[in-house]
This record gives C-alpha cells, sequence and structure tokens, in this order.
C-alpha cells in the first residue's frame, strides 16, 4: 500500500507514526529543510477543553501510544477583562513547546519515526501524489487543498500578533487578555516559555495587517506591558477559520488544520491535529471509513466553536461581567476544578440554540 502524507507538522508526524506501527512506511513529503514551525513559540492545552479525555497528556499516551513531554503543566490562569481579574489556580492543562527545537513536540514526534522517510524541502502538489499514490494524507496546516477540492466552509480570517518578550514571569501561569478595544472578539495571551521569556500574541478576526499592528500596541499600552523589552515580534499571514463539509474526496483524506480541527474560539487544536493524523492512518490501514472515525473530535471542536457565535456579540460589559461571575465563590470551582465536560456540554446547547 502506498500512501503520501503532505506536510510534516504534528499531524502529519502522527499520522507517519501510526502508518509505521501497523507495518506501511509512508512517504513523507516537507516543504520546508526540517520539522517545526520557524518561530519558536509555546501552545497551550487548556484541561477545560479535554474533560471527555480526562488528561489529554495522559490520554495520548495510553489511547494512542503517544508519550509526549510538555514544557510544563499550566497551574494558574488570570483572565482579565476591562475592569475585572479572575485568578484561577489548579491542573489547568499543559504549555507544549513548539518549533525547530530538540524540545519541541514536532521534534518529539519526529524522533518516533524508525523507517519512514521525510522528503524535505519538498513543496509537494497533492494532486500529483493522488495520481501516484493509493492514498494522500493532507496534513498541510493550510486550506489550500480544501478550498481547492471545493469542501472548505469560510469562517474569517485571523492574524496574530506577538513575539517572545524578555521579563520577570511565573513559568506556570498564562494570562488571558478579554478586551473588545483591542482584540475585537479576539483576545490577547501571554504563555511562558520559562521565568525570564514568554510569547505574547494578539489575535484579531477580521482585520487587516496594519490594524493588527497598531491594536497590539494599544493592548500593550492598556495591559501595561510596554516595559517588556521583546526578542522579536512577528505578524505572521493570516490564518482562515472554518471546517470542510468533507474529510474524505476520493482517496484524499484531510486531517488536522486543513481538515479545520482547530476549535473557533482559541485556536486549540494541537490534540485534534494529532489524533486525526493517527485515524488516518488506521482508517486506511485497516480499511475503515474516516469520516466516521473523526466524527468525535469534530464534533468536539464544533461545541468549542460554538461559543464563538456568543464572544462575537459580547461588548466590554458583557467580559467584565463574565469574570465577575467565575470570581463567584463555588462558579470557578464548578468550571475549572470539577471533572464536569462543561465546555462540551454547554458548547452542544450553544450549537442546538446558535443553528
Ligand atoms: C499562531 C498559532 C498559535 C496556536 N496556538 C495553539 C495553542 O496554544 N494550542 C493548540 O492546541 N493549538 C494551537 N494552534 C493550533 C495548532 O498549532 C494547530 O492545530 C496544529 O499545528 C495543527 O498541526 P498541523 O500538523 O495540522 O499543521 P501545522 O503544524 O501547520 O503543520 C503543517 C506542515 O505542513 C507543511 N506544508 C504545508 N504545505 C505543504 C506542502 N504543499 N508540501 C509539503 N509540506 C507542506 C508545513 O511546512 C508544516 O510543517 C495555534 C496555531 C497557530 C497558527
Amino acid at each position: 500500500m502506498k500512501i503520501a502524507i503532505l506536510g510534516a507538522g504534528v499531524t502529519g508526524l502522527a499520522c507517519a507514526i501510526e502508518c509505521e506501527r501497523l507495518g506501511v512506511c509512508a512517504d513523507l513529503y516537507e516543504r520546508d529543510h526540517t520539522v517545526g514551525w520557524i518561530w519558536p513559540s509555546v501552545s497551550y492545552w487548556p484541561s477545560i477543553f479535554f474533560r471527555d479525555t480526562g488528561d489529554i497528556v495522559d490520554y495520548l499516551k495510553k489511547e494512542y501510544k503517544m508519550d509526549l513531554n510538555p514544557l510544563g503543566e499550566c497551574k494558574n490562569i488570570v483572565l482579565k477583562s476591562p475592569n475585572q481579574t479572575a485568578s484561577i489556580n489548579g491542573k489547568l492543562g499543559y504549555f507544549i513547546t513548539r518549533g525547530k527545537g530538540d524540545e519541541s513536540i514536532e521534534s518529539q514526534l519526529k524522533r518516533f519515526l524508525r523507517k519512514t522517510a521525510i522528503h524535505f524541502n519538498r513543496n509537494a502538489d497533492y494532486k500529483e501524489l493522488s495520481r501516484n499514490y493509493d492514498w494522500v494524507v493532507v496534513t498541510t496546516g493550510n486550506v489550500i487543498v480544501p478550498r481547492d477540492l471545493g469542501v472548505w466552509e469560510d469562517e474569517g480570517l485571523v492574524r496574530i500578533m506577538g513575539g517572545v518578550a524578555l521579563g520577570d514571569f511565573n513559568h506556570e501561569s498564562a494570562t488571558l487578555y478579554l478586551d473588545t478595544s483591542y482584540a475585537g472578539s479576539g483576545y490577547a495571551r501571554l504563555t511562558p516559555f520559562s521565568t525570564t521569556q514568554a510569547i505574547i500574541g494578539l489575535y484579531t478576526i477580521g482585520c487587516d495587517a496594519f490594524d493588527t499592528e497598531r491594536l497590539f500596541s494599544v493592548f500593550l499600552q492598556k495591559e501595561g506591558l510596554t516595559n517588556l523589552e521583546f526578542i522579536y515580534k512577528l505578524l505572521p499571514p493570516p490564518f482562515s477559520t472554518g471546517k470542510v463539509n468533507k474529510f474524505q474526496v476520493g482517496n484524499i483524506l484531510l486531517a488536522g488544520r486543513a481538515a479545520g480541527l482547530i476549535e473557533r474560539l482559541l485556536g486549540v487544536g494541537g490534540p485534534q491535529g494529532i489524533i486525526s493524523g493517527i485515524l488516518a492512518a488506521r482508517s486506511i490501514i485497516n480499511n475503515e471509513d474516516y469520516t466516521k472515525q473523526v466524527e468525535t473530535v469534530r464534533n468536539h471542536v464544533d461545541n468549542i466553536s460554538s461559543f464563538r457565535k456568543v464572544i462575537e456579540k459580547f461588548d466590554n460589559d458583557d467580559y467584565d461581567k463574565l469574570i465577575a461571575t467565575l470570581n463567584t465563590p463555588g462558579i470557578k470551582q464548578i468550571v475549572y476544578n470539577t471533572n464536569i465536560n462543561f465546555v462540551d456540554l454547554a458548547g452542544r446547547i450553544l450549537k442546538h440554540m446558535t443553528k
């Protein structure tokens, strides 16, 4: 069986690993000269989004034999709106290193591969691969292929302006800033690399590059972060958010971000990428229906994404009320420190209400 995987990001690597485990060596094509994002970064895997599976790092290990080393545990989240702050403590998820360094999740996954050839510097064409291989798994992390296949449903452009700042940080704590004056219905986030470095980013929705850059300065000023020294700042090309209406077209399977498997509230998609990559490999090799296999992941992403429709209507008073409510005794406990699958449950209800 000849399998080509297009893109050696977390999804493509997970797919290749599972192919090997099931006895098939895939050809993995990567346009870059090595694995990992060009800009070093820290992803956040919030535990509140993974109540359905329990501890996500344990789950990936037990269920999918992916034994990954996070950068660290998130034990505190600070939520800030213009006039309110909530500080939440608990087992709140993981920080994950991204990029080309040895400890990045991409490098960790690459080390699991024993026999698979990664063809670097190959900006492969999916149509050509689909003629030459039995199966092609598209894991390019962008919407070019799904759009070309006519299966992409667009839900807007996200721009990210951010960089690595030097300062004095709590390496177990992330801060989420919610303020429509600079973020609109997006948000800003401070995620620590270490006690001295943090990734600080503003996620805007539907703004152009010029505006996003300007709003990033407003954000730094409003939140008292102008004293931080940035090692670098970046404004990468925008990302399309949305979903696919088909996960498979002929012998082409879509997985990870190329399949829209990134929730549209905060942009979390790492675990869904890994899982969908594995499911694509299993479906092909075990002759199973990929669309059915990936349904749970898609529903999970859709449930969380339903919160976006609500957030889009929020003004700063609503954010203040939301955070004040989180500070009410008992509420924080219910949302963050119980095992109730709060986000999926509420999301499922919202999905029906906003249909
Ligand atoms: C700025 C940003 C912040 C994020 N933060 C978080 C977070 O905090 N938590 C979280 O869980 N998720 C986060 N995500 C989402 C998460 O990073 C993605 O869901 C995840 O990277 C998806 O993995 P992927 O392998 O599908 O795509 P990618 O990681 O983008 O990998 C795609 C790979 O395909 C390669 N490629 C593309 N086109 C071709 C081609 N034609 N030929 C060959 N190779 C090709 C690329 O070079 C790349 O290596 C964030 C995403 C972004 C962009």
